[in-house]
């Protein structure tokens, strides 16, 4: 076997994946320091704690990985990043004129929320005019990077556009904003190659590689802002209405327990169907203890060996899958959560 260079170290997906894990703990330590407990025990318990996941059809109840699906989560995010940068390749490929344009606003020093908000209906406004007016549809894209005293905060549109007049959008741009000198950039997206690097470039919305007080006020100078959407012909599209044939078929959530399908819900939340009354009754049968979260020490305990052994009561199963390797676990919990 050949040794490993530096180049397919960082290659290995494993590598990767543990790097994602060491930064995740990171940015908990800084979520803690600024005083959000909560976002930071999120961030820690994601991918290294388990929740209880039960069945509303014949009552069994079993262990399945938490996932936190936060945007400041290197583990959750990174999947988002990738299916969004295969959304707006799907897009470029449905254009006749693929393009991609950059709008710009000089270093935001209010709040950035304002900033956000006042980019997104300064993008609005130029979609508005006559220049755009062919435009079909896109997606767009507001990325955050952190100044020394501000926030440089832009927005990347793809969209299908036959022609752009650098200097009139530049013009327009100028208006709407109030602002002197703007930067704007066009780029076409005509051939494939083009295409992937641009989607690659225009889906990303915070870089991990920043460090961890950078990302809690990213997290708090996003919070609750929509950053990413499509709009026109292809408004609130999903990959699969765009090219299904890109999308591995969702696997049903089936109770591994009687088969049922679409039956399997967190205990944590309980079945939505049911009023909090019933639930009541149906939580006190399948979590009598009312655990609903293993946490990460039992979780190694049960998955490394007995010198680790669990702190906490656990529920016990005989057909439990925490027995399983990790990944198999993985695999089947998509659909339960
Ligand atoms: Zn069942
Ligand atoms: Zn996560």
């Amino acid at each position: 076997m050949d040794t490993p260079t530096a180049q397919t170290l960082s290659d290995n997906p494993i590598t990767r994946r543990q790097k994602h894990y060491r930064r995740k703990n990171r940015y908990a330590d800084a979520f803690e320091s600024a005083g959000l407990q909560k976002e930071a025990q999120v961030l820690r318990d994601c991918h290294e704690t388990e929740i209880l996941a039960a069945c509303s059809n014949c009552g069994h109840a079993w262990w399945v990985p938490y996932r936190c699906r936060t945007r400041v989560c290197p583990l959750c995010s990174y999947k988002v990043m990738l299916e969004r940068s295969q959304l707006m390749l799907a897009l470029c490929r449905g254009m006749d004129h693929p393009k991609l344009l950059t709008l710009t606003m000089p270093t935001w020093t209010d709040d950035p929320k304002q900033g956000i908000r006042f980019l997104r209906a300064s993008f609005a406004r130029l979609r508005r005019t006559a220049l755009l007016r062919k435009v079909v549809g896109g997606a767009y894209q507001i990325e955050l990077i952190p100044k020394q005293n501000g926030w440089h905060i832009h927005i990347h549109v793809l969209m299908d556009a036959p022609y752009l007049p650098y200097q009139l959008i530049y013009s327009a741009w100028q208006k709407i904003t109030g602002i002197n000198v703007p930067q704007i950039d066009i780029r076409a997206a005509s051939d494939p190659a083009a295409q992937v690097y641009v989607c690659k470039y225009a889906a990303k919305s915070v870089s991990f590689n920043d460090s961890p007080d950078v990302i809690v006020a990213w997290y708090l100078a996003t919070k609750g802002q929509r950053l990413f959407a499509t709009f026109g012909k292809w408004y609130n599209k999903k990959l699969r209405d765009i090219a299904p044939e890109l999308c591995p078929p969702v696997a049903p959530s089936i109770c591994p327990h009687c088969n049922a399908e679409k039956t399997t819900f967190l205990a944590r939340d309980g079945p939505h169907i049911y009023g909090w009354d019933v639930w009541k009754d149906i939580k006190a049968h399948i979590c009598p203890d009312d655990i609903t979260m293993r946490d990460d020490a039992t979780v190694k305990g049960i998955l490394y060996g007995p010198e680790t052994q669990p702190t906490k009561p656990t529920q016990t199963d005989p057909t439990d899958p925490i027995t399983q390797p990790r990944d198999l676990l993985d695999n089947r919990i998509y659909g339960v959560q």
